[in-house]
């Protein structure tokens, strides 16, 4: 159902397939090499590519991928100012829209504060969520950062925070002590889910 693809070359980064039968949805490529020989190995049909935000860390495979598959590129709009898409391959995404990966739903919720273009994809029906740099496992995504904001980032963890317990995490970023969670671990070990309001989270995540 969802495959965690560890990408050589950045920051533990991940990237993820969304499988449903052979097809399936590719998540922040980071690199290609090794995600084309896994498509290739698994007889895998790219439909689409989906994109939790626009750091270089999570895109740079993406032209790649466009160019030898010929799929469309998700994103949320406010990417549109900093990728250099091509525009008959691109669709711009928003809070709320719900993308079909043959008959599986996926969810866009936008969680901006990393940065204002990032969202987390939430598989409902099987209660996975991934979260790009806006969730880690026992951390959470810089906020002090080009586009980035520290409220709302505390306004989007709160959010994901509701989801669940059970709901599985797929961070961007392999920087905890295990490398998939569920939103009732982070509640029992993540510092920033334990913050009791912004101005206990600001402290901790910006240090002032
Ligand atoms: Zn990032």
């Amino acid at each position: 159902m969802i495959r965690q693809i560890p990408i050589q070359g950045f920051d533990n980064n991940f990237s993820y397939f969304i499988e449903n039968g052979k097809d399936i949805a590719v998540v922040d490529p980071g690199d290609t090499d090794h995600l084309i020989s896994e498509i290739r190995l698994d007889g895998l049909n790219v439909k689409m590519i989906l994109l939790t935000h626009s750091h270089f860390d999570h895109v740079s495979g993406v032209q790649k991928l466009v160019e030898r598959f010929g799929v469309p590129v998700y994103v949320h709009k406010h990417a549109a100012k900093r990728l250099n898409l091509k525009e008959n391959m691109t669709v711009f995404i928003d809070e709320g829209d719900i993308l079909r990966l043959d008959g599986l739903k996926i969810k866009v919720l936008y969680t901006p504060g990393h940065i204002d273009d990032a969202v987390c994809f939430y598989i409902e029906e099987h209660g996975h969520l991934i979260t790009g740099d806006t969730l880690f496992v026992e951390g959470c995504g810089r906020a002090d950062l080009e586009g980035s904001n520290v409220e709302d980032l505390w306004e989007s963890l709160q959010r994901i925070m509701k989801l669940p317990q059970s709901t599985k995490v797929y961070p961007g970023h392999h920087y905890g002590s295990i490398p998939i969670s569920t939103i009732g671990f982070e509640k029992a070990n993540n510092r920033f889910f334990k913050c009791k309001d912004f101005e206990e989270f600001r402290k901790e995540r910006m240090g002032y």
